[in-house]
């Protein structure tokens, strides 16, 4: 007996620029089946939706898991367009924009299908899955390379014109000449403080300011996950760079806190990793700088989905929030 009824399941399919990873997922957030294959192995878009189909296919058979037990489709990809379902100009992938994706999956597997970029997906996953499960209002922080931002308000992703609101990382922190140069080509952007690159930076410059011993100063490659290594063993620069990084984002978040009203903050991404070593200083300079009015209705969590699930599970999401 089929012991998966038809449609149970939602199919998340994560689109980087050199996987795509896909997995069927039920109602609790179980990846029951996944795979993957490479986007650099097929010369056109048609052959690799064919393939995806094909490995979708392969995977579910190996789980005893019949494809009428997927019944929708959700995809989380750089530069996807929402409204259309169209990849449009991602650079690290190897075909001519736009490709119309969900277009392209709903007709090789008769199933709706919908998708989100990927800071989007993320949020949806955290409130389907994860530590925004139960929550109407929250703002989803990205901590990675760069810093990303994800809004859901009354139980809604925002997406505002062209589905860009959410772009927290570029709000600026510092204003005027003085503040760091961002990837964006602007100065002052929180993206420039506490991204990946950001923390490395504050930990140089500590450095730079004093001469008290560091396990930092004898690193070769000072990166963000060493700093973090560092703090947890004790170096005081190390739990300095995070002590500031955590008062950075305390203001900032007392900033965004007026947008939306959020009842949390969740932070997610590899710098989120360090998270207990800037909660403190977060909260401490989030209380002094907030608006009295939001007193004691916002809390600072962790992502709760393990980090090598999240980009499925937040595709899968975006199926369970765009299709009903
Ligand atoms: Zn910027």
């Amino acid at each position: 007996m089929n012991k998966y009824t038809d449609g149970v399941l939602a199919l998340g399919i994560d689109i980087g620029g050199t996987n795509a990873a896909f997995g069927a997922v039920d109602a609790e957030g179980r990846i029951l089946c996944r795979g993957k294959i490479s986007t650099a192995d097929y010369a056109t878009f048609p052959e690799f939706i064919a393939a995806l189909h094909d490995a979708v296919a392969a995977a579910c058979e190996a789980a005893d898991i019949p494809l009428s037990a997927i019944g929708r489709i959700g995809v989380g990809a750089p530069c996807m367009n929402w409204e259309t379902g169209n990849i449009e100009g991602a650079v690290n992938l190897p075909w001519p924009s736009p490709l119309k994706l969900t277009d392209e999956l709903e007709r090789l597997f008769g199933i709706p299908a919908a998708g989100e970029n990927d800071a989007n997906a993320a949020a949806l996953g955290e409130m389907y899955y994860g530590a925004g499960r139960g929550k109407d209002n929250f703002i989803m922080i990205t901590l990675g390379t760069g810093v990303g931002g994800a809004i859901i308000c009354d139980g809604r992703l925002l997406h505002g014109k062209r589905g860009l609101a959410g772009e927290l990382g570029h709000i600026p922190y510092r204003r005027g000449e003085d503040g760091r140069l961002c990837s964006c080509g602007r100065k002052g952007c929180l993206d420039a403080y506490v991204s990946a690159r950001g923390v490395v930076e504050t930990a140089r410059q500590l450095l730079a300011e004093s001469d008290r011993p560091s396990t930092l100063r004898r690193l070769e490659n000072l990166d963000a996950r060493a700093i973090c290594e560092e703090a947890a063993a004790g170096d005081e620069i190390a739990r300095d760079t995070f002590r500031l990084s955590g008062e950075i984002l305390g203001e900032a978040c007392a900033d965004f806190t007026a947008f939306s009203s959020p009842e949390a903050f969740i932070f997610f991404g590899g710098v989120a990793g360090a998270f207990r070593h800037f909660k403190d200083a977060m909260t401490e300079t989030f209380n002094k700088n907030l608006l009295w009015i939001y007193n004691d209705q916002v809390e600072f969590l962790q992502s709760q989905l393990p980090a090598t699930d999240a980009a499925i599970l937040g595709a899968a999401a975006v199926a369970l929030s765009a299709i009903k």
